[in-house]
């Protein structure tokens, strides 16, 4: 498994071959260089039938052959760099990732599908095109369209105008309400109005800033009151930024989140999670991928089919940013819990699904053990346990 151990360790054997290329290269020329004068010295002899040159031929000859062994030294050097290298890469990466492959059945077009709209959804509208062309998906414009219109919003948040953004929001005012309650979205238009303020002072000066703050600020007195003062208190620091307690609100990286929460509040509005499905599937699985190929070694060796097992006999952890919903797997059933067989909370504290519960305890009043501590419990005492969505 590549680990930094391992990655450094490959390195430092990279750095050697080079080394022992270099040398190995230096040698050969030098080497290759005295062979051409030893022989050339020898061919000029030849003619000369004259006695005592054979013996400098002779001479001429075992000198090549000394030069010839030195340059076979220096690439057996050179081979065997590489060969530990060659080892070292193989150490660290594995390259068969096909053990931890189970066979699934794909639903080829919804597959197709989410492959066309990540291009769309990047911005790659061009791959995207030929993608949704040679897939034959149809109805592709359909799917690109509303990217598109998100993309030219976008094009333009990042090179600092806001007026199409504050566009799309004003007419999307009801869709946005709808579908993520009015409180996001008149936080969501404060933060444009926000960045338009302290671009207006930026670029034209406080009057013009304040200006812009008496037409748009009203709106947000209840709800965005503290912010507004931080904001009016940018009026004064107009001349010394370098003091100013609200430099924070200067930072450029302002256009870059107000252009991810603009993508996300337009995603949210086609239905779409803001991060591309493939990317976060293709991540999920990344970081899954040792532990399965783990596991596939593992289930090998104790003579177990990991192409067929129905459960993963392991939990992979991911992360919490692939963390969306909350779940409940109990730990009896291994079953995730549903609306119908909710998790329990015991009095002792542990939680188990309903219907594993049930079978424990036969009848509601008889009591019986928690499966992890000894305390003792009756259905009756238990209670359901609500997880809310993690946000
Ligand atoms: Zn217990």
């Amino acid at each position: 498994m590549a680990t930094a151990e391992n990655i450094e360790a490959a390195l430092k054997e990279a750095e050697r071959v080079c080394k022992k290329q270099k040398i190995c290269a230096d040698k050969t020329a030098k080497s290759i260089d005295k062979l051409a004068e030893t022989l050339l010295a020898a061919a000029l002899d030849l003619p000369d039938h004259v006695i005592g040159r054979e013996a400098t031929n002779e001479l001429s000859l075992n000198n090549a052959q000394d030069l010839l062994k030195d340059l076979t030294e220096s690439t057996k050097d050179l081979h065997s760099a590489v060969n530990k290298l060659g080892k070292a890469v193989d150490k660290t990466f594995v390259q068969d990732i096909c053990a931890a492959i189970r066979p699934v059945e794909f639903d080829q077009p919804t597959l197709n599908k989410v492959i066309a709209e990540h291009f769309y959804q990047q911005g790659n509208f061009r791959v995207g095109d030929t993608f949704v062309r040679e897939a034959g998906i149809p109805n592709g414009g359909a799917l690109k369209k509303p990217y598109i219109a998100m993309h030219s919003v976008l094009k333009e948040v990042l090179g600092h105008n806001l007026q199409p953004a504050l566009h799309w929001t004003e007419e999307h005012k009801e869709d946005l309400r709808a579908s993520n309650g009015s409180a996001a979205v008149s936080s969501f238009e404060f933060r444009l109005h926000r960045l338009q303020f302290l671009h207006t002072l930026q670029t034209a000066g406080p009057s013009k800033a304040l200006a812009y703050a008496r037409a748009h600020f009203a709106g947000f007195q209840e709800t965005e009151m503290g912010e507004i003062q931080r904001l009016m208190g940018c009026l004064c620091f107009v001349k010394r930024p370098g003091s100013s307690p609200y430099s924070d609100l200067m930072s450029p990286a302002q256009w870059n989140e107000v252009a991810r929460e603009f993508a996300r509040q337009c995603c949210g509005l086609l239905g779409q999670a803001c991060e591309s499905p493939l990317l976060v599937a293709v991540a999920a699985g990344s970081i899954a991928l040792p532990t399965l190929l783990k596991l596939a070694t593992v289930m090998a060796g104790q003579n177990q089919d990991f192409q067929t097992c129905t459960q993963l006999p392991v939990e992979l952890e991911l992360g919490s940013e692939f963390v969306f919903h909350s779940v409940f797997a109990c730990p009896v059933s291994r079953e995730q819990s549903t609306p119908e067989n909710p998790p329990m909370l015991l009095p002792c504290g542990h939680v188990l699904c309903k219907q594993s519960l049930q079978k424990i305890a036969k009848s509601p009043v008889r009591s019986f053990k928690c499966p992890y501590c000894p305390v003792e419990a009756t259905l009756n005492s238990c209670r359901a346990v609500f997880f809310p969505d993690a946000q």
